[in-house]
C-alpha cells in the first residue's frame, strides 16, 4: 500500500531529523554511530573490577519508598542502598519490557533503537505485542564490551541475545535457565565460584569470572500482571528477588571479590492496577464520527482494509492508527479531542508528543493512556490486575552500590538510558558507540 509506506518514510525522516537536532543541541559530542573509539585512546580509569546488574521486571520504585514500601522488607536491596546511592530513574515510552530493556542495553531511546510494543505494524499489516527488534547500527552493551575485550554473562537477560551475546559464547555468554529468580541467581553464583553453567543445553566454562554479570528476573512482573498490587503472592515474589541479591553478594564475598564488585539494581518499568474498562466507551464515541473503527489483537490481528481507525488495545495504552478518510491532521486533532473527553483518560499523545518523548516512530498516530485503575483492554470482567506501558509507570528504582560507588548520593535526573554508560564507566570502558546516556558520575568515585 503506497500511502502507509510514504507516510512511514516521512515519519522516519522526521525522527532522523529529531535525533540530529538533539545531537546538535543537547547531547555532548560522542563517538559517531557504530564507529569504535581508536585503540590508541587513553585507557579509562576503572573504579570497579566487575559489575553485577540485577534487572527486576516490573519492580515499581514505590516498593522502595512510597505507597507500596510496606509490602516487603527488602533487606538486601536496602543494604545496598544504605551503602551506596539511590534514585528513581526515568524509563522510556512506551513502558513495555522489551522496548524499555532495549533502552537499558543500548543507552538509546526508542526513537533510536526502535524496539516497539503493542502497536499496529504498517509493514506487516498486523498487530504486534512485543518484539526482539533492534535498529541496525545501534550498539548494545554486549557488543560494546566484546569489542573492548571485556567478558560478560547475561543470565536470561534476553535483550542482548544475538545482539552481542549468544548461547555457548564464553566471552559474551547468554543463558536461559528459566525457573524463577533463584534459578537465575544460581547461575550467577556458579560463575562466581568458577563453575560452568548451562547455556542453551551446553555446559560452558568462561575460565574466569566475567567482568559483567546481568541477572534478569520477572517474578514480580508476573504476579502483578495476574493479580495487581493486592496480589497475595506479591510479598513472596518481592522477598524472593531481594534474597537473590543477598545470595549473589555472599558468593562474591566467598570468591574474595566483593570489595572490587559494583552492584547495579534496576527495572524496566513499574506497574499500575487496572479494573475498570474504558475501551467500549472510547470505541462508541469514535463510531459517532462516522468513521469505521476496528480493534485488532496485539498478537497478530490484521485489520479489515476498509477500517479507518485501527486500535491495538492493551490495558495501559491504546495505539491508534488513522487510515483513509481518518488520516488527516484535522481528523487526528478531532479524534484526540473526542478521546480526551472520556472520563478516565489521562492523555492522548499525538505525533509531536511522541517525538518529544523520544518514543518509537513505529507507534501509531495517537497513543492513549488511561488513569489508574481504568484500562483499555478488551477484558471487561473487572478482576484486579496490574500492567504497564504508559508514562506513569515509566519510572524505575536505580541502585548503585559497592566498589567505586559513593555512599549516600541521591541520584537525580537519571534514566535507564544512562545505565549502559554507567556500567562502562565502572568497568573503565567506553559506552556503546551509539549510546546517548551519561554515566552517573556523581555516584562514581574517582580511582
Ligand atoms: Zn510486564
Amino acid at each position: 500500500m503506497a500511502l502507509p509506506v510514504r507516510r512511514r518514510h516521512v515519519v522516519r525522516t522526521i525522527a532522523a531529523a529529531t535525533i540530529a537536532l538533539l545531537a546538535a543541541v543537547t547531547v555532548p559530542p560522542g563517538p559517531a554511530p557504530a564507529t569504535p573509539p581508536p585503540p590508541s585512546s587513553t585507557p579509562l580509569a576503572r573504579p570497579a573490577q566487575r559489575v553485577i546488574l540485577f534487572d527486576f521486571d516490573g519492580f515499581d520504585p514505590r516498593f522502595v519508598s512510597g505507597r507500596y514500601a510496606g509490602v516487603a522488607e527488602l533487606p538486601n536491596l536496602r543494604a545496598l542502598i544504605e551503602e551506596g546511592s539511590y534514585g528513581v530513574a526515568r524509563g522510556s515510552f512506551s513502558s513495555y519490557s522489551n522496548s524499555s530493556r532495549a533502552t537499558t542495553a543500548t543507552g538509546t531511546y526508542p526513537i533510536t533503537h526502535r524496539n516497539t510494543g503493542y502497536y499496529y505494524s504498517r509493514d506487516t499489516d498486523r498487530g504486534v505485542s512485543q518484539e526482539r527488534y533492534l535498529e541496525p547500527g545501534v550498539e548494545t552493551i554486549a557488543q560494546s564490551l566484546r569489542r573492548q575485550d571485556r567478558t560478560a554473562a547475561y543470565l536470561q537477560w534476553y535483550v542482548v541475545q544475538n545482539y552481542g551475546a549468544a548461547f555457548g559464547d564464553p566471552a559474551a555468554l547468554y543463558t536461559q535457565p528459566g525457573g524463577d529468580c533463584q534459578t537465575r541467581a544460581d547461575q550467577a553464583i556458579a560463575l562466581l565460584h568458577g563453575e560452568p553453567v548451562d547455556s542453551g543445553g551446553t555446559m560452558v566454562d568462561p575460565a574466569r569470572i566475567p567482568d559483567l554479570i546481568t541477572v534478569y528476573c520477572d517474578d514480580v512482573d508476573a504476579v502483578l500482571h495476574s493479580d495487581g498490587f493486592s496480589a497475595a503472592g506479591l510479598p513472596a515474589a518481592l522477598a524472593r528477588v531481594d534474597a537473590q541479591i543477598g545470595r549473589v553478594r555472599d558468593a562474591a564475598r566467598e570468591a574474595g571479590i566483593l570489595d572490587e564488585t559494583a552492584f547495579v539494581v534496576t527495572a524496566d518499568h513499574g506497574a499500575r492496577d487496572w479494573t475498570i474498562p474504558l475501551l467500549p466507551e472510547v470505541v462508541d464515541r469514535l463510531a459517532g464520527t462516522g468513521l469505521t473503527v476496528e480493534v485488532i489483537s496485539s498478537s497478530g490481528g490484521a485489520p479489515d482494509p476498509a477500517s479507518e481507525i485501527v486500535i491495538v488495545a492493551a490495558p495501559r495504552t491504546a495505539d491508534i492508527t488513522l487510515r483513509g478518510r481518518a488520516d488527516t491532521p484535522a481528523q487526528a486533532r478531532n479524534i484526540a479531542r473526542i478521546i480526551r473527553s472520556v472520563p478516565g483518560i489521562a492523555a492522548v499523545y499525538d505525533e509531536r508528543d511522541l517525538r518529544r518523548m523520544k518514543a518509537s516512530d513505529k507507534l501509531g498516530d495517537l497513543v492513549v493512556e488511561p488513569i489508574e485503575p481504568y484500562h483499555l483492554s478488551t477484558l471487561t470482567d473487572g478482576k484486579p490486575r496490574g500492567s504497564h506501558g504508559g508514562l506513569a509507570e515509566a519510572y524505575v528504582p536505580l541502585v548503585l552500590s559497592g566498589a567505586g560507588i559513593r555512599a549516600g548520593v541521591p541520584l537525580h535526573d537519571v534514566g535507564l538510558v544512562d545505565v549502559a554508560a554507567t556500567i562502562g564507566a565502572l568497568l573503565g570502558v567506553h559506552p556503546p558507540s551509539t549510546s546517548r546516556g551519561q554515566a552517573v558520575r556523581q555516584a562514581i568515585e574517582r580511582p
